[in-house]
This record gives structure tokens, sequence and C-alpha cells, in this order.
């Protein structure tokens, strides 16, 4: 199953981008990414629109849900 904008809304989680050529990385409110490409867009392929401020490099960014990384304690379903 494929993550979704919407998903992610539903969530109240943004989008964690990162450049895979300078390791550039940015979080993006998904609510501007939703106005953009709508609700129903993969979260993995968000990156395909972006493009690094740093090394200008638009074909190789990846996107992935920004899980909150303090505490450790996070209880959710994976697959
Ligand atoms: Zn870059």
């Amino acid at each position: 199953m494929t993550v979704t904008l919407n998903d992610l809304l539903a969530e109240n989680l943004n989008i964690f981008c990162w450049c895979n050529k300078c390791s550039h990385n940015k979080v993006i409110k998904t609510e501007q990414i939703i106005k953009k490409l709508g609700p129903n867009y993969p979260v993995p392929l968000v990156g395909r629109h972006l493009k690094c401020k740093k090394c200008n490099n638009t074909r190789d960014i990846t996107t992935r849900p920004n899980w909150p990384t303090h505490g450790g304690q996070i209880t959710r379903h994976t697959t």
C-alpha cells in the first residue's frame, strides 16, 4: 500500500526530503504539497517535483513521512 499525501495530513505529518547527491535535506509542509499535487498523490513520488536548492538536483530526491524521532517510542503499524 502506498502512503499518500492525504494519509500524512490525517496523521499530522510533514514530508522529509533528502537530496541523494549533496545530502541537503528539508521538511516540507504536507498542506503545501497537496495544493500542488492533490491529496491522492503518493509520498515517495513527491521528490520528482522537487529541486534541491543547494545543487539543483531534480532527479535524485527521496521523500518520506517525517516520522518523529524524539523519544524513540513509536507504536505504529508499518505494513
Ligand atoms: Zn542537492
